[in-house]
């Protein structure tokens, strides 16, 4: 795999690692499936599940790419790692110490929503969120469970992109 980290690839497995988590690439119609089915099945309880899941996995990735980076270096390096990996567009620029708002004007889950399923009354992005929260956590040395991340427009709600309000509890 190309790219500008170290991802390391096995080709006798055919298996792609980075920072010890096992990358696997899904299309939109697999993604959102995935999304809807939890959805349906957890009800309240799967906007939590879905983005904590992916501050679980991205944290470990972030701090595999980090190679010194902090602060708005390492947010950099997120927002490069979230493009490389097919999530779409991701600004993390307008976030400092204590959070702010982080925009994506081309979210992987919200166009592939609105693509297969049409709007939604709800935002969409909860994988977003949680990467943004992993993204945090690590650049700002926080605990990612102080991170709360809020998606306040979502393009597969109507809206022209998706935006994410960040607050560190300390
Ligand atoms: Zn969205």
């Amino acid at each position: 795999m190309s790219g500008g980290f170290n991802y390391l690839t096995e080709l006798e497995k055919g298996t792609t690692h980075l920072g010890g988590q096992s990358l696997v690439f899904h299309c939109h119609f697999y993604n959102c499936q995935l999304q809807e089915a939890i959805e349906d099945g957890m009800g309240s309880a799967a906007p939590g599940v879905l983005t904590k899941a992916a501050v679980d996995t991205v944290s470990p990735q972030l701090r595999a790419i980090a190679d010194g980076a902090t602060g708005a270096d390492l947010l950099q390096r997120a927002e490069q790692l979230f493009a490389e990996l097919g999530f779409g567009a991701l600004s993390l620029g307008a976030l400092g110490p204590d959070g702010g708002e982080a925009v994506s004007p081309h979210s992987h889950y919200a166009m592939g929503w609105l693509a297969t399923r049409g709007p939604r009354e709800t935002p969409a992005c909860f994988f977003p969120a949680g990467f943004i929260a992993g993204a945090f956590a690590v650049a700002h040395s926080v605990d990612p469970a102080a991170v709360v991340v809020t998606e306040s427009r979502c393009f597969a709600m109507g809206a022209d992109d998706c935006a994410f309000t960040v607050a560190v509890n300390r």
